[in-house]
């Protein structure tokens, strides 16, 4: 999300967690000021005309509120006990866990709460592998990986390859403001432009808590019925065109190769096939979460024979129990998008945090036998 300037989280997904002083609408800045104090609401959000009548004022700046977040981390003490490491490594112990680091460090949990979100589980589309890998790593990206301010991107000439979704006009819009010369290409006709990328009732409490209560079978059914629709924030269609990034919609990416020190895209459009020199590709393909995907819990899963399948003949036996923790491993509750079958499409955004965890957390706890439900408070 580093790219984005505004969020498209209404006022309900404050961290506020029953305490009204802790509503996002309530924050003070540290010059005084309440740069989230208008967030829209659900109910702004469902009228049919939103998307044109909303303002700036009415939108989650990302930077407010990632101080805000920071704000509620430090308020509830659960800034004080974070370790500046990446886990290489789970091993299954007899009671718990062995966490590895990239320090080299390593400790020992009783229980392990994974929430390590969409990066590690990128997604490049299937037809592309054959080249997408052999092009130089430095000049092939992934808009989720890509150090927009630090990299040098001045007079560059870059292809963005993405759908319409959020990330795709994001990179854009960052790439031409660092300098580059962009193009974008699309397959669609026309940007699709959401405030809110899913219904609003998945972001409503007492949505979530019926669905997560339903069968493993009836949830996946209703998942598979509202896809997640390739979206971007109101006006970045607008925005992009401004700062003058190219535009290219019907583009259908076939090809790319490296090409006297630059990368050869070829691309089918209306026109018919089209070949052209850039200096960086960016895909912006979005990710596709598979916990099988997860290279420090590889040897746990296969050595444990845990359950990493949910396609063909596999596909009626859940990865997790009724808990939400991954079966046959000592306890492991994958979160975020790894519980979209528990939470839908609440996992997939800040709902997650705000909606589904408190309602879940005890259970969580309790089913671990780390405390008597009744002990567990939220911070
Ligand atoms: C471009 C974009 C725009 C979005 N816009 C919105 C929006 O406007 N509103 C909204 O509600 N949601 C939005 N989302 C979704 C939102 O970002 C996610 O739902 C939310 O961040 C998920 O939180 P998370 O804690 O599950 O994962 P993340 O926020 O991704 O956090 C995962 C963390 O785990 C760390 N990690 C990964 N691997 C390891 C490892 N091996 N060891 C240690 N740490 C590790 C990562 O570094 C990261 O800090 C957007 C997402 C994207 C990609």
């Amino acid at each position: 999300m580093q790219a984005t300037d505004f969020l498209r989280s209404p006022r309900e997904l404050d961290f506020s967690l029953g305490q009204t002083e802790r509503a996002m609408t309530a924050f003070v800045d540290e010059d005084g000021s309440q740069p989230l104090a208008n967030v829209y609401s659900l109910q702004d959000a469902s009228c049919d005309r939103f998307n044109e009548t909303t303002t700036e004022s009415q939108r989650a700046p990302r930077a407010a509120f990632w101080r805000y977040a920071n704000y509620v981390a430090k308020r509830a003490k659960a800034d004080q006990q974070v370790i500046g490491a990446s886990v290489t490594q789970l091993k299954p112990l007899q009671h718990g866990w062995q966490v590895h680091l990239s320090d080299g460090c390593r400790f020992s949990t009783r229980v392990v709460l994974l929430a390590t979100g969409l990066t590690p589980h990128l997604y490049i589309p299937r037809p592309w592998h054959v080249w997408w890998q052999h092009l130089p790593q430095e000049q092939a990206h992934h808009a989720f990986q890509l150090d927009y301010a630090n990299g040098d991107f001045k007079d560059a000439n870059i292809a963005i390859l993405g759908s319409s979704n959020v990330a795709t006009w994001e990179a854009a819009i960052k790439l031409a403001e660092a300098g580059a010369k962009v193009t974008l290409l699309s397959r669609y006709s026309n940007p699709i432009e959401r405030q809110l990328p899913f219904a609003p009732f998945w972001f409503q409490k007492e949505f979530i808590q019926s669905f997560s209560q339903l069968s493993w079978r009836e949830r996946k059914r209703s998942l598979k019925k509202p896809r997640i629709p390739a979206s971007a924030m109101p006006g970045m269609a607008a925005r992009a065109k401004a700062i003058g990034v190219r535009v290219l919609h019907h583009a259908r990416v076939q090809y790319a190769t490296e090409l006297w020190g630059k990368v050869q895209l070829s691309y089918k459009t209306t026109k018919g096939m089209q070949a052209e020199r850039f200096d960086h590709l960016v895909a912006t393909t979005g990710a596709s979460p598979k916990l099988r995907n997860l290279p420090y819990l590889t040897d746990a899963a296969r050595n444990y024979k845990a359950p990493i399948i949910v396609s063909g003949i596999a596909r009626h036996y859940p990865i997790l129990d009724d808990a939400g923790r991954w079966k046959n491993l000592p306890p492991i509750y994958p979160l975020g998008v790894h519980a979209l079958t528990r939470a839908g499409h609440a996992a997939n955004t800040l709902a997650s945090a705000t909606l589904y965890l408190p309602l879940l957390m005890r259970t969580i706890l309790q089913d671990a036998g780390l405390t008597d439900a009744t002990d567990v408070s939220t911070a």
